[in-house]
């Protein structure tokens, strides 16, 4: 059971998103930039966000030369320019919403690709590859590091060293952390150890049954645009 007051203040929203990883919170607070007087309520699982985006590596890439290469073969060169192009927005998109690199722990240290004798082949694709991406960073984003091998001491096992200037990494834990505190300060509501179960929708809006974990007690909440 929950109470009237909490009834009234929590149960009902204009739009529920469901979790608080990068995806539910990056959603909610482009719902409320969108519909300023639109409340806008987050349900979270976890006692924080516990999904992928508090668990990845952190990496913030756009895909090697060899992966690249191997986009371009199933979709082609224009959606694969796209996706890079995306991935490229998308992150400093993330970085300029969250005000600082600090923020979400951003370092752009670059990142090497370690070619093997077998994949020899694909290098044949770099000089394509940077012409395609040039007009994106300004600049080849690959470059041939090879004259490095020995210096990082991989010896013969690696073939061929690729560069690229533009790899960088995040520190995920800061950036949600970061993430859920802008969300926040622009009014969205996230309620952690809300766990729901079920959905059901009308032609006005959903309702949700949920599992209150705090309460050990299921309730139900409705999403209806009202404002
Ligand atoms: C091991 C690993 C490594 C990765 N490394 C990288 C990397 O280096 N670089 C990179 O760019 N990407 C990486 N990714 C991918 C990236 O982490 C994910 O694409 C991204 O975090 C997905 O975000 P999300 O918000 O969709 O999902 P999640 O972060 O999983 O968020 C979903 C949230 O929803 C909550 N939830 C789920 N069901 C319910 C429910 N019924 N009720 C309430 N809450 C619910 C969960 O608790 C969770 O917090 C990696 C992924 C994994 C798994």
């Amino acid at each position: 059971m929950i109470s009237y007051w909490e009834k009234d203040i929590f149960a009902q929203a204009d739009f529920i998103v469901i979790g608080a990883g990068i995806i539910g919170l990056s959603t909610a607070i482009s719902l409320r930039m969108r519909h300023k007087k639109a409340k806008v309520l987050v349900l979270e699982r976890g006692t924080f966000p516990t999904g992928a985006s508090t668990r990845n590596a952190g990496f913030a890439c756009f895909g090697s030369l060899t992966e690249l290469a191997a986009n371009i073969k199933e979709w082609g060169e224009d959606t694969t320019y796209t996706m890079v192009e995306k991935r490229k927005k998308g992150l400093e998109f993330l970085r300029n919403r969250l005000g600082s690199d600090e923020a979400c722990g951003y370092e752009q240290f670059g990142g090497y690709e370690l070619i093997t004798e077998q994949q020899m082949p694909h290098l044949e694709a770099l000089h394509n590859m940077n012409t395609m991406l040039t007009p994106l960073f300004g600049e080849s984003p690959f470059i041939d590091h090879s004259a490095y091998k020995q210096r990082f001491g991989f010896g013969d096992t690696v073939a061929a060293l690729l560069y690229c200037p533009y790899e960088g990494q995040i520190h995920s834990g800061k950036t949600m952390s970061s993430l859920a505190l802008y969300a926040k300060q622009m009014g969205v509501e996230i309620l952690y150890g809300v766990n729901v179960q079920s959905l059901c929708s009308d032609d006005k809006g959903v309702d949700l049954e949920v599992h209150i974990a705090p309460l050990h007690s299921h309730s139900s909440l409705r999403a209806e645009v009202k404002y």
